[in-house]
């Protein structure tokens, strides 16, 4: 949803962004790539750090971009024209999702070189990308109809979703290296400190560098939209959101003039504002559903025109049926609202 108190936000670049296949300097040592994504939020930012390993001199990437043609041809570029004549030397991923991991595969073949990133996101990666098992499909759409969702042709074209994240990330790299949070790695002879963070993805890692005051911040903390915070069915009685509030908090003993790294909208500073206003975003929405409950016991598709004021596509209407759950859930296993199991099959809550 989009940010009202984005004034309150500064971008050191103004409205400077990196075509496609170019690297822009942000700092000593740190450009950032923009490639583009298939879906309404229609691009991911990547991240070169000037990098050293093992005696020799190269760059670590952040994050790879969804696997297609385009987003490898642009890649080749960077390469050819934004390395410096230098080699990758490592590619990190801040968490499992498509836009972020699609490429490593690719990434790690083609410079012969390691993935790093959390344990719980790689083997779920593993996981996700060879079976369909719990990731879609028919499970999907029982779990969203048991959710009050029960217009035929969304189901339908649920169900048939099943191989969503095999698609956009068909190999994953078969090894790769642990972060956790807390550890320090060494990127280029400067320290960045791993933040784990919960809610959006199982071990979303962020990473600081105290030196540069810079938050590669993932999809943790984005200027402009609020992150995704979503149950889905692997995980029916996740509490995402209560995870995504708190991880928020320990983003605050950072330097407020963190320049701050979001894979989506530009970079910023403002880091202290922004997470006051996520803040206030979600207890926003939460009263507005501890509301619709009290009239009458809710359910979450129930939930979508009082949380989402616009027309949702398909794919945005799987998102918010996550995003309603996950606010159902907090209250619900906070003690503010009960389930009940209806005799159609429907979840729906009220006040506890
Ligand atoms: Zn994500």
């Amino acid at each position: 949803m989009a940010n009202a108190r984005e004034s309150e936000l500064h971008y050191p670049l103004g409205e400077t962004l990196p075509g496609p296949g170019e690297a822009l300097d942000l700092a000593p040592g740190v450009r950032w790539v923009r490639m583009g994504l298939p879906f309404a939020l229609d691009h991911i930012n990547l991240w070169l750090l000037r990098d050293r390993q093992d005696g020799r001199e190269g760059w670590t990437i952040v994050d790879c971009g969804i696997s297609s043609d385009d987003t490898r041809a642009h890649w080749e570029t960077v390469f050819a024209e934004r390395l410096d004549g230098l080699p990758v030397l490592r590619v990190i991923a801040t968490h499992f999702h498509p836009d972020h991991l699609g490429l490593a595969h690719w990434l790690t073949e083609r410079w012969g070189c390691r993935l790093w990133m959390s344990a719980t996101d790689f083997n779920l990666a593993r996981l996700a990308s060879s079976s369909t098992v719990g990731m879609g499909g028919a499970s999907a759409a029982a779990f969203f109809g048991s959710h009050g969702l029960t217009d035929p042709e969304s189901l339908e074209k649920i169900r048939a979703r099943a191989d969503y994240y095999p698609k956009m990330v068909p190999v994953v790299p078969s090894s790769f290296r642990r972060l956790m949070d807390g550890s320090e790695i060494e990127i280029g002879g400067r320290a960045w400190r791993c933040i784990a963070g919960y809610g959006h993805a199982p071990e979303h890692i962020s990473l600081f560098c105290g030196d540069a005051k810079l938050l590669i911040s993932g999809d943790m903390v984005l200027p402009r939209i609020s992150t995704n915070v979503s149950v889905v069915d692997v995980e029916p009685e996740a509490d995402p959101l209560t995870l995504y509030l708190s991880s928020l908090t320990r983003y605050l003993d950072l330097p407020t003039d963190t320049l701050v790294l979001p894979s989506h909208g530009k970079p910023f500073t403002g880091l202290h504002a922004r997470i006051d206003q996520l803040q206030e975003h979600h207890d926003e929405r939460l009263a507005e559903v501890v509301a619709a409950c009290r009239s009458e016991p809710t359910h979450a598709a129930g939930l979508l025109p009082v949380l989402f004021k616009r027309k949702l596509d398909l794919h945005q209407t799987t998102f918010a049926m996550g995003e309603a759950i996950a606010h159902l859930h907090a209250l619900w296993l906070q003690g503010q609202l009960r389930r009940e199991l209806g005799a159609d099959g429907v979840y729906r809550f009220s006040p506890a």
